[in-house]
């Protein structure tokens, strides 16, 4: 493999040649720098007490740490103690290094699962019976031409740039499966073809999670939560706004997506 090139061009011509089925899928280069000095750029860059108060907004202090540490050039051990060394006091980094050690515990899990992490780990939490679920990723999702400016921005930030915020990821898998009644695994598919931290572990658990194959109830969402982590951005342009599949009350939501009283 070449290593060197005079510039981003080059390495996405290169890369093109080498790699014409992922070329052909998508052709756009991430603009996220690979490598073990932007890894540590961005090691630097981190805020661990300001993580614990706003990790969950879109414009939150999080890391994206995940691809070096998904592609091993970062430790989680290196990661925590970056994180302690930023802090006046441990306590601080909590949160995040609580994020870290979810990640172990799922890698841990896929250890003794393997490829089991593609079945559901336990019956849904739905009411809803396996067949209510269809197989494949609507094209429509998978574009981005959904009607719904949230799902479709997540998507071309996703094709775009590999990377999505969680918050972000867990409202896109909430909608896939319970909005649309699509089955976990086309979405854990679409999310390991573009992620560029794309791992069978925290990806599938996670699916699973907002599933509740993995989980003692579904996750789901309203619009107000949206909105709230997102400031709006999404919904203020949004074609389907006031009239989106997310209005309404968590009480009214539950009812129209599963088929038994989750609280
Ligand atoms: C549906 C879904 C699919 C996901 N797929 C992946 C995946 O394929 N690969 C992946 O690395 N993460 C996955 N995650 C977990 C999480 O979304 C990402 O790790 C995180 O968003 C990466 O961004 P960051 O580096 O800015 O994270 P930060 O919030 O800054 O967290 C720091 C690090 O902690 C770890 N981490 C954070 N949150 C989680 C979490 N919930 N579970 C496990 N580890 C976490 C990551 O290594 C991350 O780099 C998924 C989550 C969901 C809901």
């Amino acid at each position: 493999m070449n290593r060197d090139f005079a510039s981003r061009q080059e390495l996405a011509a290169y890369l093109s040649a080498e790699f014409p089925l992922a070329a052909a899928r998508d052709p756009q280069l991430s603009p996220m720098r690979g490598g073990a000095q932007a890894a540590r750029v961005r090691l630097e860059a981190i805020d661990p007490a300001k993580y614990g108060f706003n990790r969950n907004y879109l414009d939150g202090s999080v890391s994206r740490l995940s691809p070096y540490i998904r592609h091993g050039l970062l430790t989680l051990g290196e990661a925590r103690e970056a994180a302690f060394a930023r802090v006046k006091d441990r306590f601080h980094a909590a949160k995040f290094v609580t994020e870290l050690a979810w990640r172990d515990y799922w890698q841990r899990l896929y250890a003794t699962l393997g490829s089991g992490v593609w079945q559901d780990r336990e019956p849904s939490k739905t009411g809803l019976a396996p067949e209510a679920y269809r197989a494949d990723l609507p094209a429509d999702i998978a574009q981005g031409r959904t009607g719904l400016a949230c799902i479709d921005s997540f998507v071309t930030e996703l094709r775009a740039t590999g990377y999505l915020h969680n918050h972000a990821r867990m409202w896109f898998a909430a909608y896939v499966v319970h909005f649309r009644r699509v089955r976990w695994q086309a979405g854990a598919l679409f999310f390991l073809s573009h992620l560029l931290d794309g791992d069978p572990a925290s990806n599938n658990l996670s699916w699973q999670w907002v599933a509740s194959t993995f989980a003692h109830k579904p996750y789901f969402f309203n619009r107000e939560n949206l909105e709230k982590y997102t400031g709006g951005t999404h919904c203020r342009a949004c074609p389907a706004r006031g009239r989106c599949d997310f209005e309404g009350s968590y009480e009214q939501l539950e009812d129209r997506l599963f088929r038994i009283k989750l609280t």
